[in-house]
């Protein structure tokens, strides 16, 4: 038996409603790349990672402090955006046929949840209409509060490939401050990390990943420590760069200054990818990264591979980058944050400039 799911409310009949499961909102990138919008991106790369969110008139029911579909945040739900950039609506089925007539170059495809009474069966709704069309590896962005484990059991019995957990706050502490005791906010920190552990005993080793975002007020110690804990449990952490929402609760929050993000980042990929553990680094009394260990040589050459820096997402078929959201974490008018392929020899003279590795040897 499954545990028993909150009664979430139930939305209004409309006369003209344009709601998934019939419709959904897919990013502009993702619109560019299958052609339902004309447009380029500023830089030359392939592109292949499709984004979809559920859409409902209601929106979505929770209310995080930073996010642009936050049910106080004011203003028409569908005029709200969604990380800061418009996410065209389009009919699921003209989208399905778009996946098939250009599947040869999908890396990844994923649908986000938002936390609505229908999300659930919606998602698998939308699922089967995309598994029936295209072999695209599929991910699921949860929205925990719709979930138990046969719910999850039903996405992987569906062909889901992956699943993402949104926890975006990664101390319980600012977790309810920000999801939890917020005025229609009601998110459990309990709730997160039980979908976090029946997805990875349902889906296996590295099929599992948590969003951490940085900048919500976290220390550099909090992070570091559970990308720690997940890799220790085959989990993915992938980063996110926060950034302020005009009128949400959060707009006036300065984002991360891009010295830390990009320590960050290079931290991240240590513990990931080169076995490093939490006494490698050095914290000072509030937690911020004084010191890497590993010696010059070294991080130069992890640098140099460009990989830290690339944005973190579900991989393709074969390993290869999957979904690399072009300006998910900053704005087609700023600098890269992440990029969505592997920087060149002149991004990386950057990257170096904006790191300043050299502090963090001493
Ligand atoms: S990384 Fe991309 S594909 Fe994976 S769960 Fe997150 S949004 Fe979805």
């Amino acid at each position: 038996m499954g545990r028993q799911l909150p009664v979430l409310p139930s939305p209004a009949p409309a006369a003209s409603r344009q709601d998934s499961p019939e419709w959904v909102r897919i990013s502009m990138a993702s619109a560019i790349a299958l052609r339902f919008r004309s447009g380029r991106f500023s830089r030359d790369f392939d592109f292949g990672g499709i984004n979809l969110l559920l859409n409902y008139d209601e929106g979505c029911r929770s209310d995080c402090g930073y996010c642009g579909l936050a049910r106080t945040r004011p203003g028409d739900y569908n005029d709200k955006s969604f990380i800061r950039v418009e996410w065209p609506l389009v009919r699921t089925d003209d989208l399905v046929s778009r996946m098939v007539e250009h599947e040869d170059k999908l890396t990844r495809l994923c649908i986000s949840m938002v936390t609505h009474g229908h999300a659930y069966a919606d998602t698998c709704d939308i699922t089967e209409r995309i598994v029936a069309g295209v072999r695209t590896p599929l991910s699921i962005l949860v929205a925990p509060p719709t979930l138990n484990r046969e719910r999850l059991e039903r996405f992987k019995e569906l062909g889901v490939d992956m699943i993402g957990i949104g926890l975006d706050a990664v101390t319980e502490e600012l977790f309810r401050n920000l999801r939890t005791n917020v005025p229609a906010g009601r998110l459990s920190w309990e709730k997160y990390w039980e979908i976090v552990t029946d997805s990875r005993e349902i889906f296996g080793p590295w099929k599992v990943n948590v969003h951490t975002l940085v900048g919500l007020g976290e220390a550099d110690e909090d992070l570091i420590r559970l990308f720690v804990q997940l890799r220790e449990r085959e989990i993915f952490s992938y980063l996110f760069c926060f950034n302020p929402e005009p009128d949400s609760r959060m707009a006036d929050h300065p984002k991360s200054p891009i010295r830390r993000w990009r320590r960050v980042q290079l931290a991240k990929h240590l513990v990931e990818s080169e076995g490093y553990g939490l006494d490698a680094f050095g914290f000072d009394p509030e937690g911020n990264l004084l010191h890497i260990d590993g010696g010059q040589d070294q991080l130069e050459s992890v640098v140099d591979t460009g990989i830290p820096f690339v944005t973190n997402g579900c991989p393709g078929e074969n390993g290869e980058p999957g979904c690399t959201r072009p300006y998910g974490s900053y704005r087609p008018s700023e600098p890269f944050r992440d990029y969505p392929f592997v920087p060149t020899a002149d991004d990386l003279t950057e990257i170096r400039q904006q790191l300043r590795l050299a502090d963090v040897l001493q």
